[in-house]
């Protein structure tokens, strides 16, 4: 069933109305007519069937027949800090880990990140990163979207707590990989996780060293260095098979 995003204020009763590129599309391209199933979803959680009763010419009316709570929710909260990349890299990773499951993206800069773009600028792209999260969700079934963060600064990533069961930094110098850096990675029931990844041009020794003395712990990804972009999607694929919803289901 095609699905599209719906504002959660447009929910008032069970008749809504589709309205912009969406009308069109489902107009124009789908050719979709009355008494035909869509699915909606608000990006909440919440994701809907209903039944379009009119074409209008602006507008499609539907109704809703069928209300449930998204079931495609991992169990680990998975927020990703990743420092700023250029545009295009930072709109596909935006994709990529709202497909996977990331519960939230915050940009920062670094010591060694692309020069942070003026606060006009970031917040043009932070809109944009929140249309490319609602977009991948039509995709993949997914019912949150990934909450997109204020870009900040290294030194304010690791002095995030945010009741976090574990805060790791994923190092190109590190050799551990994540289950040799956290002790009975199995056995502990991890809920939040806050993962960070570096710029291009890597961490400083530095900037380690200050997010060690603020309990993080570093991790590998391999012997090799992957671009930032393919380090993230990996490390999160990692995170959600080991504590989340990819691998084999705990019991
Ligand atoms: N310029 C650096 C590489 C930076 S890679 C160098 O040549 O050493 C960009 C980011 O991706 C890193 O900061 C890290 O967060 C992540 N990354 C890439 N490869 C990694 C690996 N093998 N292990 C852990 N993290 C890695």
């Amino acid at each position: 069933m095609r699905r599209f995003f719906i504002e959660q204020s447009k929910i008032a009763s069970t008749k809504i109305f589709i309205t912009g590129s969406d009308a069109a599309h489902i107009k124009k391209v789908l050719r979709m007519k009355s008494e035909d199933s869509i699915g909606l979803f608000d990006g909440r959680g919440f994701e809907y069937e209903a039944k379009i009763e009119n074409l209008l010419a602006e507008s499609i009316e539907v109704s809703i027949t069928k209300c449930f709570l998204s079931a495609s929710e991992s169990p680990v909260m998975i927020i990703v800090a990743q420092a700023l990349l250029k545009d295009k890299k930072m709109d596909s990773l935006t994709r990529q880990l709202t497909e996977i499951g990331v519960a939230r993206l915050i940009p920062f800069t670094s010591i060694r990140s692309v020069p942070g773009p003026d606060k006009k600028r970031l917040s043009t792209r932070k809109k944009r990163w929140e249309k490319i999260s609602i977009e991948a969700l039509k995709q993949c079934r997914r019912g949150h979207v990934t909450k997109i963060g204020e870009t900040i600064t290294f030194n304010d990533v690791i002095k995030i707590d945010d009741e976090c069961d574990l805060k790791i930094v994923f190092w190109e110098n590190e050799s551990k990989p994540v289950n040799g850096a956290v002790q009975q990675v199995h056995d502990r029931h991890y809920r939040k996780i806050l993962a960070v990844l570096g710029p291009e041009g890597g961490f400083s020794k530095k900037e380690i060293e200050d997010a060690r003395a603020c309990g993080f712990v570093t991790a590998s990804l391999g012997p090799r260095i992957l671009r930032s972009e393919t380090a993230a999607v990996a490390a999160c694929t990692i995170l959600q098979y080991i504590f989340g919803d990819m691998g084999l289901k705990k019991s």
